[in-house]
């Protein structure tokens, strides 16, 4: 089983209804670092603009507190993080930050 097969479990990668050259794959994968990145750059390049950066703001509309436990997530109510909880934000003041953000 080659490279590719082992990462993904299985003979073929199937991906937009097409199966994947898992040859090519496999070439693609021990292609050193910079020329990677290098293909990778040309693939962004032909799909986006390419000086152009998203910026993004994240907003919590409720900090810890919660009532599950998954586990890993410092939002549960038994991990003490040293933040406050807060309540669920108000639609109204939610819409009014996001609105400010654009
Ligand atoms: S992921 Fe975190 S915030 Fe979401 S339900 Fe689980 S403990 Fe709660």
């Amino acid at each position: 089983m080659s490279l590719v097969e082992t990462a993904i479990g299985c003979p073929t990668a199937v991906e937009g209804g097409g199966v994947a050259d898992v040859d090519a794959l496999d070439a693609m994968f021990a292609l050193p670092f910079s020329d990677l990145l290098l293909r990778a750059h040309h693939v962004h390049r032909a799909h986006h603009a390419p000086n152009a950066v998203q910026l993004s703001t994240l907003l919590s509309i409720k900090t810890g507190g919660c009532p599950e436990d998954c586990g890993y997530c410092p939002q549960a109510a038994r991990y003490h993080t040293g933040v406050d909880a807060t309540q669920l934000m108000a639609v109204n003041q939610g819409l009014f930050l996001c609105a400010l953000q654009q």
